[in-house]
């Protein structure tokens, strides 16, 4: 089944979980045991310092990435990969292409890959009538019901465990009141053919080591590892920025990255992978094709400010900690990353018009800043896409008159309590159906009640 793919942002989707109180809940309690796990991991190491460390590699990395993009193919050359370059998706999925007709590819399957999901790795292969199958839990509910993942590390936490009784009854014929386990069990049970009888097995890439060309996959459930060592052709793409300078690296960043995601010290299953099976192994695919995709990248490491983004390891956890992720959920954010790393990537790989209103997604409380495992200033950037958003122009133009009108008066004390003084009671109390400009600042809000004093009145009579 194919899925929807995301194409921008969805006032929609966030109203369909605003009016859903079962699927705000699902979001909030799963994003908040997310995030109290990662709490806890991070007691038990020097976070501070790890950030810090973490934050100086990727950044030397990124500062010296053309030198180590060339070491990394030349080594995963030596190990017997096939690499591509991709500067676009049409790029990406023509590589793709190009394995499926060779290998005369008719089913395969596939691990939790974010970058899959921005090339629209399925949908393309479906429009050629090959079988795509999900093999992470998560991929494989939201597989089953038609939708595009919500979050980076746990796609289906929009769902609760009762949206998937249902879902299996229907589909897998389990009973109603299944217990979490039999789910499980059924779905293993489900994928185990699949995996068997694919002919390609496709994952991405969590990070790939330049001084070795070793690709390295986290996970919990083992499906990647059989996405990657049963069918005869493995294919990763991995994003360029997923590079590691050196293996003694790589330990470090596995620790780390799970830390952030789940609070576990490292995750279940870990897959380094040197290239093809060789004349002495019995498992392991006959070939490996690995496509670098740039899509925006360079474009994005190329800005002053924005390159830091791409330090960004996909944990998740400025998502499990932003109060505006856990109210929206991802599908809001109408593309494949969501959160607040969604709304500075979205303007570096899809440009700034296109993106917007992801910047303006966020309360800017820094939260988000304090949790990242590579200390990305992420209201920073959110700030710097606003401002230039503002610069070009690309805001609506009453918005425009409206702060110019609100700066002439806030730099004009008279005024400014003029202004106040007209405006309480009346205008704001209306939902902002009186002024336009604010319709959807307070449209979605109950009706606002403006203080009868204004704080500079309340500041002379002295505020506690
Ligand atoms: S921006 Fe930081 S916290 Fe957010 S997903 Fe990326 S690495 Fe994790």
């Amino acid at each position: 089944m194919s899925r929807s793919r995301p194409s921008g942002y969805s006032a929609e989707s966030s109203r369909i979980l605003r009016d859903d109180p079962g699927m705000r809940a699902a979001v909030t309690a799963a994003t908040r045991t997310f995030d109290d796990h990662r709490r806890d991991a991070w007691t038990r190491i020097d976070a501070d310092a790890w950030r810090s460390w973490a934050e100086g590699v990727k950044s030397h990395l990124l500062t010296h990435l053309d030198t180590y993009l060339e070491q990394a193919e030349e080594r995963l050359v030596a190990n017997g990969a096939h690499v591509h370059w991709a500067e676009t998706t049409d790029e990406a999925l023509a590589a793709l292409g190009a394995v499926v007709d060779r290998h005369g590819v008719a089913s395969a399957v596939k691990g939790k890959s974010m970058l899959s999901e921005e090339l629209g790795v399925n949908d393309f292969l479906e429009a050629r009538g090959v079988h795509v199958r999900e093999t992470d839990l998560g991929e494989y509910i939201i597989q089953l019901l038609g939708e595009p993942p919500s979050h980076i590390v746990g796609p289906a936490i929009h769902r609760s465990v009762e949206d998937c009784r249902v879902l299996f009854h229907e589909r897998l014929g389990t009973a109603m009141d299944a217990s979490p386990d039999a789910l499980a069990a059924a779905a293993r049970e489900a994928l185990r053919e699949e995996f068997v009888t694919a002919d390609l097995g496709m994952s991405g890439g969590n990070f790939l080591v330049a001084e070795t060309g070793t690709l390295a996959l986290i996970e919990n459930e083992g499906n990647i590892r059989l996405s990657t060592s049963a069918p005869r052709v493995h294919v990763a793409f991995v994003g360029i920025e997923k590079l590691l300078p050196r293996l003694d690296d790589l330990s470090a960043f596995l620790q780390l990255t799970t830390r952030a995601a789940t609070g576990q010290p490292i995750g279940n299953f870990v897959s380094l992978i040197q290239g093809p099976r060789r004349a002495d192994e019995v498992d392991g695919p006959e070939e490996v094709h690995v496509v670098l995709v740039d899509n925006g990248r360079t474009r994005l490491l190329a800005d002053d400010e924005a390159w830091e983004a791409l330090r960004c390891v996909r944990c998740g956890a400025c998502l499990n900690i932003c109060p505006v992720y856990r109210q929206t959920g991802g599908h809001a954010y109408g593309w494949a990353y969501s959160g607040p790393i969604g709304s500075i990537l979205a303007p570096g790989f899809l440009g700034l018009e296109e993106s917007l209103p992801l910047p303006y997604a966020s309360t800017l409380c820094g939260a988000c800043a304090d949790v990242c495992p590579v200390r990305i200033p992420i209201p920073d950037l959110l700030l710097k896409w606003r401002r230039d958003a503002v610069d070009e122009k690309l805001t609506p133009a009453a918005e425009r008159l409206g702060m110019a009108a609100y700066a002439t008066a806030a730099t004009r004390p008279g005024l400014f309590a003029v202004g106040g003084a007209a405006m309480r009671g009346t205008p704001l109390a209306l939902g902002g159906r009186a002024l336009p400009v604010l319709k959807d600042w307070v449209g979605e809000r109950g009706p606002l009640v403006p203080s009868p004093k204004s704080f500079r009145r309340l500041w002379k009579e002295g505020i506690e």
